[in-house]
């Protein structure tokens, strides 16, 4: 019989998100007619931008007349969207990265998880916890760990907590590691890191031939005019880092897709021979071997971002989401709850009260005030005793749920 790639075998079986819809669906049965308001889910609800629908409805057209119609487009995508993003992201705020250095792709999910196609099987690397389960998760899938403890820390791993404690500052490791995965602003703490948090890691990793995993998929969600959008805006930041970006939080392209990432051209690794490899050579041939591009239509949607009213809109419904995010830390801080992130992050990340786990916390908000959330123990060890909720939501949903909330816990 064929066999199996058994580290799948290591990973704890999905087990956050069924959980808490098997818990919810118990509750509905048992309570029919309650309202239930899910602040739990990590996917926007607010429609497509205007522009990026017309300037896909122009490209459907496009497709409708073989003088403009589109077979194969570049597999590393078209170049009209690479440089308005390289324009617009990078040039615009002093980072040196060419239109070249820029990779489109369907997802930064599956960029986060793809890169480990062109990196060696023996480096040491490091997460923070609580963690984007995705960065984990593949690296067990391709076998760079041992078997999950109780804890739910995989052996191999090197965890770095960011808690209440150090301020949600992912610390620098006291030992060497290879890959380094940072994320952003946060998800799911809503953390943010200055310029010269970001420089550390940066001269961590230059000393120590590492490479950063840096994903922004969360910085347009940034308010405060000195946080750094893009890990290019730090010195040295292309000798050691590779960036990866989504249109999905901030223009609403979770169900559309399209992504990025940025390799720059002299970013290095080792072979085992002991010689320097340009990681852009490998990553370009990957994806022209495995990925045969997003499609023309998306890509011009993508594009229709960066028009004038393209940029308007998106402000328009990241403002939005950030008014939702004002609006649950002002009220659950009234409640007398311990909240953190929701500045400059669609989340806040909410410290459970006094001797409450993160699946207490999450009972006892289901029941009481039929809201879900997510236990932050899910997102790793480091995460129990918070729970995220996410300002991805209508207004109404926002302002209700609250109201449940101030009601019971005030
Ligand atoms: C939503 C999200 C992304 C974006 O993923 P896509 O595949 O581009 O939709 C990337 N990283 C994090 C941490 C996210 O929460």
């Amino acid at each position: 019989m064929a066999t199996v790639n058994d580290n799948y075998l290591k990973l704890k079986a999905g087990y956050l998100f069924p959980e808490i819809a098997r818990r919810v669906n118990v509750f509905i049965e048992a309570n029919p007619d309650a309202k239930v308001i899910r602040l739990g889910i990590g996917d926007v609800t607010e429609p497509l931008p205007d522009a990026c629908r017309a300037a896909m409805i122009k490209a459907v057209e496009d497709m409708g007349d073989r003088n403009s119609f589109k077979g194969y487009g570049p597999e590393q995508g078209y170049a009209w969207l690479r440089e308005k993003i390289a324009a617009n992201d990078f040039q615009s705020r002093g980072c040196d990265i060419d239109a070249s250095e820029i990779f489109i792709s369907d997802g930064s999910k599956c960029d986060c998880g793809n890169i480990l196609d062109i990196f060696g099987d023996d480096n040491v690397i490091a997460v923070t916890d609580p963690v984007y389960p995705v960065y984990v998760d593949t690296n067990v899938m391709a076998g760079h760990t041992g078997e999950i403890n109780e804890k739910g820390e995989y052996e191999g791993l090197v965890y770095l907590p960011v808690t209440a404690e150090n301020n949600f500052t992912a610390e620098i490791p006291t030992e060497k590691v290879d890959l380094i995965y940072l994320c952003f602003p946060n998800n799911p703490t809503g953390a943010t890191a200055t310029k010269e948090h970001l420089q550390a890691w940066v001269d961590y990793a230059r000393a120590n031939g590492s490479i950063i995993f840096f994903d922004a998929a969360y910085e347009a969600f940034i308010t405060d005019p000195n946080l750094p959008h893009s890990i290019y805006e730090i010195e040295g930041a292309k000798e050691c880092a590779i960036e990866f970006r989504s249109f999905s939080k901030n223009a609403g392209f979770t169900g559309t897709r399209c992504a990025l990432t940025v390799v720059p051209k002299n970013l290095m690794g080792k072979a085992k021979d002991g010689s320097n490899v340009e990681l852009w050579k490998l990553w370009n041939r990957r994806q022209s071997t495995k990925f045969n591009g997003v499609s023309y239509v998306v890509q011009r949607g993508a594009e229709a971002v960066y028009s004038e009213e393209g940029k308007s809109q998106t402000r328009a419904l990241i403002d939005f989401y950030m008014e939702n995010a004002k609006i649950i830390r002002e009220k659950l801080t009234e409640a007398g709850l311990a909240v953190y992130g929701g500045e400059n992050a669609p989340y806040v990340w909410v410290q459970t009260p006094a001797g409450l786990t993160s699946w207490d916390f999450f009972d006892k908000l289901l029941q009481t005030c039929n809201v879900v959330g997510t236990p932050g123990s899910g997102f790793g060890a480091a995460g129990e005793g918070y729970f995220r909720i996410s300002a991805f939501n209508s207004r109404d949903n926002v302002n209700e749920a609250m109201r449940r909330i101030l009601d019971k816990f005030k």
